[in-house]
């Protein structure tokens, strides 16, 4: 028998292998696409698919939203626009950390749209558009506060250099709208359309997924949202859109423990009487925190299960002492899901939706259902 003959004849599927499932739920991503289209129904919406689309992938991602109605696109780096660009022939991609330092004429053959941020940018791309013969188009980032990205006040005096570049869009970025009463919110919106001035018939752009919930006033010509797409709520009051995600970590074996065993490493949780524990398949290099530890919990029907002990990179242990069934490895148990929101689980571990999405790991089988 060949090896290929032998692969085949135990042929199980990577589902029935992978230690955990990530579904990702396309119909809810573009009907949230529409929902935030709508609520800006006076801009354009674009999507944010930088860090490898907040974590659910890049490409399925962006593919989703460009079949519900995205024709803009904005990524953090050059390669992850390189990324997308193959399953986004015609769309117009926007990488917000512009190039890096001699990388201007080779950015530019990619056809992807930089940010331009600061002078130095500015100069290069100027440059290059003069070596090829051509005014280059660009981004324009102002700084209108957050002291992040963007030109300053001052460098927008500059006059010769912005005459050199084709600025398609100017833009900024709030620092404080998901908390809807800053004063900080109107002191930015007001000093953005004054640095706007500079680039008179030039589309705007000022609003994240926090920022479209602050009303038209914030929305200008064009929108970007990222994590609201991905079921991630845009302040404390809003509830998230539809979730997008959701997480079921596999049981990878069974134990009983006596009064007295320790659980993990550090033996941090001693079982006081006998107690059922299930070792899962998921850790800290998966994006299940270490500051998880006592304090999450995972579900199993309707039942809370608390964790025991330390998180270890692969693997973390819960007590199923309560669960009459007789769960065994292989079982799966919610880790986000109608249970447990992605905001829940990032609350109880110290920390944002955002950045629970973004660490989402690669070890999960991966799957997408709907559109
Ligand atoms: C990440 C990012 C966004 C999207 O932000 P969300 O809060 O995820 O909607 C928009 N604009 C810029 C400049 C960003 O860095």
């Amino acid at each position: 028998m060949s090896v290929s003959e032998a692969g085949a004849a135990h042929h199980v599927s990577a589902s029935a292998r992978a230690g955990a499932w990530l579904t990702v739920d396309c119909t809810a991503l573009a009907d949230n696409y529409r929902r935030l289209a709508r609520l800006a129904e006076a801009s354009e919406c674009a999507a944010v698919v930088k860090a490898d689309g907040y974590g659910l992938g890049a490409e399925p991602v962006a593919a989703a939203l460009a079949k519900a109605g995205a024709r803009t696109f904005f990524v953090a780096h050059e390669e992850e626009g390189r990324a997308i660009r193959v399953v986004l022939p015609s769309a117009r991609i926007f990488v917000l950390h512009g190039f890096m330092p001699g990388c201007a004429e080779a950015f530019q053959a990619t056809g992807l749209l930089p940010v331009l941020n600061d002078m130095h940018q500015i100069q290069e791309w100027s440059a290059t558009g003069r070596r090829l013969g051509r005014k280059l188009p660009c981004a324009i980032q102002v700084d209108s506060g957050m002291s992040r990205f963007g030109v300053s006040e001052a460098d927008l005096r500059a006059e010769a250099v912005f005459e050199a570049v084709v600025p398609v869009l100017v833009m900024s970025h709030l620092a404080c709208a998901d908390s809807p009463d800053h004063s900080a919110n109107e002191a930015q919106r007001s000093r953005f359309l004054a640095m706007a001035e500079r680039f008179p018939g030039v589309p705007r752009s000022l609003a994240a997924s926090s920022g479209i919930f602050l009303g038209p006033a914030f929305h200008f010509e064009l929108v970007r949202p990222g994590a609201a797409l991905y079921g991630v709520a845009p302040n404390a009051v809003t509830p998230a859109l539809r979730p997008v995600v959701r997480l079921d970590a596999r049981i990878v074996q069974v134990r009983t423990l006596q009064a007295g065993d320790g659980v993990g490493y550090g033996l941090t949780w001693r079982a006081e009487r006998p107690a059922r524990v299930a070792t899962l398949g998921i850790g800290y290099a998966d994006g299940f925190f270490r500051a998880q530890a006592g304090r999450a919990s995972v579900w199993y029907r309707d039942k809370r299960l608390p964790l025991l002990g330390r998180v270890s990179m692969d693997s973390v242990s819960v007590d199923i002492t309560e669960v009459s069934d007789p769960l065994a490895p292989g079982d799966v148990l919610e880790v986000i899901g109608p249970h447990q929101s992605l905001d829940a689980l990032a609350q109880t571990g110290g920390t944002i939706g955002y950045e629970i999405l973004t660490a989402l790991g690669h070890r999960f089988h991966r799957h997408y259902t709907g559109s």
